[in-house]
């Protein structure tokens, strides 16, 4: 995410660390690189040159060169600067009515539809809430099949009427669908158009006029840089819109939308589409982007994805079963499913503090899948007991699997290699701190 500009920054910052003392020209060429790396994720001149006017300011005001560690003070202004910059904190929805409406307005391809699918399975699960998704895009049936289809995979009901090609009826008929059948959120999914038109303006317009939403969400394409910024204000001028969705972020987008929208039309980036499947949609922190930017990780998004999937019943039971010495290839499996879900391998890295850096490493997600197809060809006692597992027990489970003898003793040995580490963390009297931490 945001993978070029974070090197940038980081590059520039490191030049001032660099020196073993800081001068007011090392801060000038530092900031100079800070703002060329802005320009290059396509900010806009003023608003990059307004960026490091107001570092330097506060890098003066701070008295950062006689600081202990200028360099550290000087990342954290900047740090600081960019937060501010995207929004300073999360802004939530308000979803105080019943039913409440949200209104999805964008371009064409913009992930609309995509992430209004998201939204009502982040609403279901996260928030309890019974969403009803509703197709108002007549133009083109096929967005309207792929609503049904999204709401099939989550499970949420879809309106739409055939043969209705009046998306304000059709908005207006859901908000009584939706009081019948106990909905409490309704997301509406309109047409979007390959740019600014004013019958669709009109149209939407008439929608939200009617229907008085109290939550409007622009949604925009974070790869479509400064042409990001130009519709979202067109957008905005027609449904002074309460906040905006940036999709694609998983993409080599250079950031200039995450980092001007705020700034230019003043309203705030509530959620972020970072992938084509339906739980990679995410509360924007413009806090914990910052520090994703500059590197120092995102632990806070870690931890809370890593606690989706651990629960702590779960983790009382295993840590009972590594105190036993009773764990097995079936819990190995299981905490690699765990892993899988909280992201790709990529992704999970790029929250690492500091680890950013790992740049051209290739991560392959590949290797659960290899692993998963290797425990299934696994019967149940060889999976509780891998030391029964002889040469020709794995001969059978390579065949099963379609895998060969070595990729299986490659996994037999991470997994004796992860019994040692557990036995480490259980240390001699059988207790350890570390054991603890798993809940
Ligand atoms: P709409 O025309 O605005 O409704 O856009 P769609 O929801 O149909 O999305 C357009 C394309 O973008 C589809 O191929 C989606 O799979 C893709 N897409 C949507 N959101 C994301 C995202 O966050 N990341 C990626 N990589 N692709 C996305």
């Amino acid at each position: 995410m945001l993978e070029n500009l974070s090197q940038r920054i980081n590059k520039a910052l490191h030049l001032l660390k660099g020196y073993g003392q800081i001068t007011e020209i090392n801060v000038a060429e530092t900031t100079k690189e800070i703002r060329r790396s802005l320009l290059d994720a396509d900010v806009n001149f003023k608003l990059a040159k307004e960026f490091t006017n107001k570092v330097k300011e506060k890098a003066i005001g701070q008295n950062v060169l006689q600081t202990l560690n200028p360099g550290q003070l000087f990342t954290k202004i900047v740090r600081d600067e960019l937060a501010e910059l995207m929004g300073a904190e999360a802004s939530e929805m308000n979803l105080g009515k019943n039913p409440s409406v949200i209104l999805m307005s964008g371009l064409q391809g913009s992930g609309k539809t995509t992430i209004s699918a998201k939204l009502s399975n982040y609403l279901k699960k996260k928030k309890g809430k019974n969403p009803l998704l509703v197709a108002a895009d007549v133009y083109r049936p096929a967005a309207i099949t792929q609503l049904h289809m999204l709401g099939r995979q989550v499970g949420i009901d879809v309106y739409s009427e055939k043969d209705n090609k009046n998306p304000l009826d059709i908005a207006k008929n859901s908000i009584k669908q939706a009081r019948s059948h106990n909905h409490n959120v309704i997301i509406i999914d309109t047409a979007g158009r390959l740019s600014i038109d004013q019958e669709m303006m009109d149209e939407i317009s008439a929608i939200h006029t009617a229907l008085e939403p109290e939550e409007t969400l622009f949604v925009v394409d974070s790869m479509t840089g400064q042409d990001a910024i130009t519709t979202a204000k067109n957008f905005n001028e027609v449904l002074n819109f309460d906040g905006v969705v940036l999709t694609k972020l998983d993409g080599d987008t250079r950031g200039g939308a995450a980092l001007s929208i705020k700034n230019v039309i003043n309203k705030p980036i509530k959620f972020i589409g970072t992938g084509e499947k339906i739980d990679d949609i995410d509360i924007f922190h413009p806090d914990r982007m910052a520090d994703r930017i500059l590197g120092m990780g995102d632990v806070i998004s870690l931890v809370e994805k890593a606690q989706e999937q651990f629960d702590v019943e779960e983790s009382k039971r295993l840590k009972r079963k590594i105190s036993k010495d009773q764990f097995g290839l079936d819990d190995y499996l299981s905490q690699i499913k765990k892993l899988k879900k909280i992201g790709k391998m990529k992704d999970i890295i790029g929250m690492i503090p500091g680890a950013n850096n790992i740049k051209d490493i290739e991560i392959d997600d590949g290797i659960f899948k290899t692993t998963e197809a290797i425990i299934q060809s696994m019967t149940p006692t060889e999976r509780s007991q891998p030391k029964i597992i002889d040469s020709r027990r794995k001969k059978r489970i390579a065949n099963g699997s379609g895998t060969n003898v070595e990729e299986v003793n490659k996994l037999m040995k991470q997994f004796q290699q992860m019994g040692k580490m557990m036995k480490m963390m259980k240390g001699p009297g059988g207790k350890s701190k570390m054991i603890d931490m798993l809940g």
